[in-house]
């Protein structure tokens, strides 16, 4: 494995973080750079000294701290003054009641959805984003880059804008025309590679280890152990906004998987730390089925996540070999959860479906979810008795090529009122 020889910083300063630990064999390396052990080629993790003592002080410091990811800084790979760095803040986004939702599917036990939409490049990459900034400066990289479904491209170009880094982005050619104008419009470079998300991963992997690549962070690659923990935010925020309380389902998409193991990291982090009762929750996975790999491997009963090539409207989570595929389906499996997929039109009625109970309109990931969550109550696998939260990761105005073709006026009239009431909604 290439390791980037950047200056490194001898005074790294990452708050809580401890060292690099290799999520197979346990080793422990000094932070820096790198994201597969040098022992077995196990992805590493971030290792923590988490602050000790009263669990209702740190709730109360936490509750004082700013309406964005930072309010839990001292959980987090970051410095102690990161609130005070230019970078886009995200997070704290809202937690949705959604009483009609729950209604219309039969929920008594509450149901809520965590809209993440409202980040500031309207994905719920904005968190992750975050944290690989600050390491990126703490490394020294001036060039911030990532391979791309899509949402991670724009807030790698907005993040780096703000933080005064160079971007350059690497994306499929044929995404959703929302998705690639969100990546240009911040100045940074995009590229277009012909290929699927799998092809662009690959060739990002060859330009970390080629010259041109130095000094570049790849947020999803050199720069992943950090990176991923800002999935953990989500957990404590629906904690937090919950008050303090695990909800006893949660349903999470999962396109590479990094999102759905580190919500699980998380919730174990606050149990551990005494700020939630420790109780079983259940964690279920939710994809698309023409990008289900590891859907499938969870129904035949499989440890092993087959390739496959993605055909699906839900492209940012069309990822066809999911790198953290064999940690979802352990954590779905041990949790009492499961993986389940829906069909494009599941999709889209879903999206419809939460956007006229909700008035919350969700990209194709949110109507994976959703879609998913419906199929589960009906096939009696969630408990609809049970405090359920459902992701919506992404703004539907993103997408919009999914329901363009099934949504539009109710009818076009000319401006006088026989023509209204010859329309037949008078
Ligand atoms: C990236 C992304 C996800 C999840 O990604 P993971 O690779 O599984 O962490 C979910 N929803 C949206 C909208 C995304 O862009």
């Amino acid at each position: 494995m290439a390791v980037q020889t950047v200056a490194t910083d001898t005074d790294l300063s990452l708050g809580p973080a401890a060292a690099l630990s290799c999520r197979e064999c346990g080793e422990r390396f000094p932070l820096g750079p790198v994201f597969a052990c040098e022992a077995c080629f196990g992805p590493l993790e971030i290792a923590y000294d988490l602050p000790g003592g009263d669990p209702e002080e740190l709730r109360k410091r936490i509750e004082a701290g700013p309406d964005s990811i930072w309010r839990y800084a001292s959980l987090l790979p970051v410095p102690a003054d990161v609130a005070d760095k230019p970078n886009l803040n995200p997070g704290f986004t809202r937690l949705v009641r959604a009483d009609n939702l729950a209604r219309e599917l039969g929920v008594t036990g509450g149901l809520y959805v965590k809209d993440d939409s409202g980040n500031p490049t309207h994905s719920f990459k904005d968190r992750v984003v975050a944290i690989a900034v600050e390491a990126a400066r703490a490394f020294g990289f001036t060039t911030l880059s990532c391979s791309s479904t899509g949402n991670l491209a724009g807030a790698v170009g907005a993040a780096a804008a703000r933080a005064g880094l160079r971007s350059c982005v690497f994306i499929p050619h044929d995404l959703e025309q929302g998705k690639v104008v969100m990546a240009a419009v911040y100045g940074g470079d995009l590229v277009g590679i012909e290929g699927t998300y799998d092809d662009v991963n690959r060739f990002c992997s060859e330009l970390i280890g080629d010259p041109i690549g130095e000094g570049w962070g790849f947020v999803n690659v050199n720069l992943r152990p950090y990176y991923a923990e800002g999935s953990k935010t989500l957990a404590y925020e629906i904690c937090e906004q919950l008050g303090w309380r695990l909800p006893d389902q949660l349903v999470v998409p999962i396109a590479s998987g990094s999102q759905l193991t580190k919500i699980d990291k998380g919730l174990r982090e606050l149990i551990a730390l005494g700020l939630v009762e420790d109780r079983p929750y259940k964690i279920f996975g939710a994809q698309a089925e023409g990008c289900s790999p590891v859907a499938r491997a969870f129904k035949d009963g499989h440890d092993v996540v087959r390739p496959v090539k993605p055909d699906t409207i839900a492209k940012s989570l069309a990822i066809g070999n999911p790198a953290d595929g064999p940690y979802v389906l352990d954590i779905a499996r041990r949790s009492g959860g499961a993986v389940e997929d829906v069909n494009d039109g599941e999709i889209v009625d879903a999206i419809k479906l939460l956007a006229r109970t909700e008035g919350v309109f969700a990209e194709t990931a949110g109507g994976v979810t959703v879609g998913v969550t419906r199929k589960l109550i009906e096939a009696g696998v969630l408990d609809p008795t049970l405090t359920t939260v459902v992701l919506n990761t992404g703004d539907g105005l993103k997408t919009l090529d999914a329901v363009a073709p099934t949504t539009g006026p109710s009818a076009i009239i000319r401006p006088n009122l026989d023509s209204f009431r010859e329309a037949g909604l008078a």
